[in-house]
């Protein structure tokens, strides 16, 4: 009678949702204060004052009519404008508002793309440990998803991506700062990894493009984030105002074409006809307004920066092996135990609740995410010293 495919996809909760359902569960019963749960990316760091100064001018001097009525199906003139305008002027490419077009989140960005490339048969190259939708996305594309190991540091590996790009490589998807790792790519990495597709494309005597999933760029502890778009020219930006601005619950974010992509307009012409074919059309109309007029302005960093200061350094003093995160806010901790989830199990007992990395295409790690209060944070060290102990007896 249904989709069995998605109904896989709708009884199946994810591994981080599992996790945060437990732990609503035994916050029931044993008080929300005596749980320490790391699963969810759900940025606690409240939204900049210009997202409510925002919202209550647009409430006062905006007719509802207007401020609530559909806007155009790719997101309001004005918005895009204001969108391609920062583009251009914060990176220096010549964006156009005819190549952005405004999405439900990242998610939605990402959705919209890989429908607007994928034809039957395509590969899309993600870079393993990589965010679990990815997978449900490409599939439900109707792509197929092909892994290209990092390297130990988290950073890409130039071999494991020149072998995963082949035949039938229809893009390559990354993500930096990286979800769950923390890595920040380099220009030096980027520029090689473009001079690849370059050779690639030629091979291919078609284009292999370039996806960068961007929802945490502005989370970054002093590494630089490169503009792909200045490094490679068959780019397609998804972008999400959800962590940047706190807003992950409003679904606003946008997708924008490189005006150097080969053929961009009829890359955006499928972009829209993607976003119409999924009804992602006219994105949510207030929080378009409401965005354009904060882009650039970020919720206060500095509070991620702290607990990931405090985790970083409590975790490695207890024993356990991490790379220090360069942006997002996740930490990918080595687990002791071969089995990452006989780990986090482990970590239950505690009353810690960590995500074990299977689900993100590799084994042996847990994601810690510190986009929490860090009283929490302070809180749960204790218990992160009792875990230790059982694996490293200090
Ligand atoms: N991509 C990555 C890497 C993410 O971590 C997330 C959310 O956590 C998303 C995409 C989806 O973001 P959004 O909430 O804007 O749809």
């Amino acid at each position: 009678m249904v989709n069995e495919r998605m109904k896989k996809l709708g009884s199946e909760r994810s591994a981080i949702r599992e996790l945060f359902e437990y732990g609503n569960a035994r916050a029931a019963e044993i008080g929300r204060e005596n749980v320490y749960d790391f699963s969810l990316g759900n940025p606690n760091a409240p939204a900049p004052a210009c997202v409510r100064e925002e919202i209550e001018r647009l409430l006062r001097d905006t007719k509802p009519e207007v401020l609530h009525g559909y806007t155009s199906a790719q997101g309001a003139a004005d918005v895009r404008q204001a969108v391609a305008d920062y583009i251009r002027k914060t990176f220096g490419v010549p964006m156009r508002p005819d190549l952005v077009y405004m999405t439900c989140g990242a998610a939605a960005s990402l959705t919209v793309a890989l429908n607007a490339l994928c034809e039957a048969g395509d590969e899309f190259v993600v870079v393993a440990p990589y965010f679990p939708e990815y997978k449900v996305f490409v599939e439900g594309a109707g792509g197929k998803v092909v892994t290209a190991r990092s390297d130990e540091r988290f950073h890409l590996d130039l071999n494991a991506l020149d072998e995963a790009i082949g035949e039938r490589t229809k893009a390559v998807l990354i993500n930096s700062p990286n979800n769950p790792t923390g890595a920040v790519y380099g220009e030096r990495e980027l520029a090689a990894l473009a001079a690849l597709l370059r050779r690639k494309s030629a091979e291919r005597g078609a284009p292999v493009l370039l996806l960068s999933d961007e929802p945490y760029r502005e989370l970054s502890y002093g590494a630089e984030v490169p503009y792909l778009m200045n490094l490679y020219e068959n780019t397609v930006v998804c972008y999400s105002f959800s962590k940047s601005l706190s807003l992950a619950g409003e679904r606003i974010g946008y997708i924008a074409v490189s005006p150097q992509a080969e053929r961009a307009e009829e890359l955006y012409a499928a972009v829209c006809g993607a976003g119409r074919s999924l009804g992602f059309v006219c994105a949510p109309a207030l929080f378009q307004r409401v965005a354009a007029k904060c882009l650039g302005k970020t919720s206060d960093v500095e509070v991620y920066a702290r607990n990931r200061a405090v985790l970083y350094d409590a975790l490695t003093r207890a024993g356990f092996e991490c790379v220090k995160p360069e942006g997002a806010f996740y930490l990918f901790v080595k687990s002791p135990e071969p089995d990452a989830v006989r780990f986090c199990e482990r970590a239950k007992k505690y009353e810690l609740l960590l995500v074990p990395s299977d689900s993100f295409g590799v084994k042996g790690y847990a994601r810690v995410s510190y986009c929490v209060s860090s009283e929490m944070i302070g809180r749960a060290l204790p218990a992160f010293e009792k875990l230790a102990k059982e694996y490293f007896g200090r």
